[in-house]
């Protein structure tokens, strides 16, 4: 089983990011073979400093780490060290439609909140995605539910590229998604009705993985709840749902088993809850975080060992997709890898 997902590099991952995508990478480690990518060509879709980049890659690196992801149980690279992401990108904008692109949620949510140019790269971004996956024949892909849209767009890519180029055969895997059932959206604690986000947010609704406990304690506390007092989920109760919900996942339970507990108490009993529960959830991985980031040598080497065998396996696939699409000269063999590829799978 081949597990993928990619991450961007904004450094500040926050709690929603954590329980939605990141503790799905960490435990997906037994269960396959994790590939996973910090995507700085992503990033450079919106406005962004090049000197913060690396900054921010590096931070990134270090919490994924510090969360438990084993460079020698999974591999860990940095996209835009695979060159193969970006031609494949160019190669499958040919069987994704643009209409499709166009309607995105978040290509229209992301190009209104743009002050100055909207990137041709931020319409393109979920056809870079499909590269990210594809290019590994990934089984299953592990995301929050606001990726939903952009996993259908992906299979769809890899069904029209079949379709055209695949003479009958699964050239491309379609890919699986795979959504949490608790916990996929984590809402912004001052505006439950949006979900917790690294560019969309508010400062004071969004809890951060690098909080100070203190900090943490004082935005949960401070989290918009709802008219009445009674302690459930319901579409009425968009605060409070979120509550039940973050509880849920930190302790790994079902949301209804958080309700029947909380069901004689007031509001600021689950808020207590969830903010001490939250601060011992995030408390080791800050603590392993900061031995961590201060050695780059030591994250370069990571991501760099990553590179090398993420590698080894995109360009096994690109040389197959370029021999269908008639790019290139026609391979003698097929299967054979190109002279001077050098890397092999490891691992
Ligand atoms: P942005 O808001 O700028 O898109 P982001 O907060 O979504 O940033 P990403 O790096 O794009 O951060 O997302 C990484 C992973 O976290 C994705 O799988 C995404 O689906 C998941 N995720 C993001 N926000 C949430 C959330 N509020 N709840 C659960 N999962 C989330
Ligand atoms: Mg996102």
């Amino acid at each position: 089983m081949r597990i993928f997902s990619g991450i961007q590099p904004t450094g500040r991952k926050h709690l929603g990011n954590f329980i939605g995508a990141i503790a799905h990478y960490v435990s997906s480690q037994q269960r396959g073979e994790g590939i996973f990518c910090i995507v700085d060509l992503h990033a450079i879709t919106v406005a962004y400093d090049p000197g913060e980049l690396r900054e921010r890659l590096h931070d990134t690196t270090a919490i994924l780490l510090a969360a438990g992801l084993d460079p020698d149980r999974c591999i860990l690279f940095r996209q835009s060290d695979v060159r193969e992401h970006t031609e494949l990108t160019w190669l499958l904008s040919s069987v994704a439609e643009l209409g499709r692109l166009q309607r995105m949620h978040q290509f229209r949510d992301k190009s209104l909140s743009q002050r100055e140019l909207v990137s041709a790269g931020l319409l393109l971004y979920p056809v870079l995605q499909a590269a990210d996956v594809l290019a590994y024949r990934a089984e299953e892909v592990p995301v929050g539910e606001d990726q939903r849209e952009h996993l259908e767009l992906m299979r769809d890519v890899a069904r029209r590229f079949n379709a055209r180029f695949g003479g009958g055969e699964e050239v491309l895997l379609v890919p699986e998604h795979r959504i949490p059932e608790v916990g996929a959206r984590i809402m912004d604690l001052q505006d439950p009705t949006r979900k917790m986000s690294t560019t969309g947010g508010s400062e004071q609704g969004t809890v951060y993985v690098l909080d100070e406990p203190k900090t943490i304690e004082k935005k949960v506390r401070s989290a918009v709840t709802d008219s009445g007092s009674e302690v459930r989920c319901g579409p009425d109760k968009p605060g409070v749902s979120n509550l039940i919900e973050i509880l849920a996942a930190v302790r790994r339970v079902d949301p209804a088993a958080v309700e029947a507990e909380f069901a004689q108490s007031r509001y600021g009993e689950l808020k207590e809850a969830v903010a001490s529960e939250v601060v011992d959830y995030l408390a080791p991985v800050r603590e392993r975080y900061a031995r961590l980031r201060a050695d780059e040598a030591a994250l370069e080497s990571i991501l760099e060992g990553g590179a090398g065998r993420a590698r080894a396996i995109a360009a096994q696939t690109l040389l197959e997709v370029r021999e269908r699409m008639g790019l290139g000269g026609a391979r003698r063999a097929l299967g054979g890898a190109p002279s001077g590829m050098g890397d092999t799978v490891s691992g």
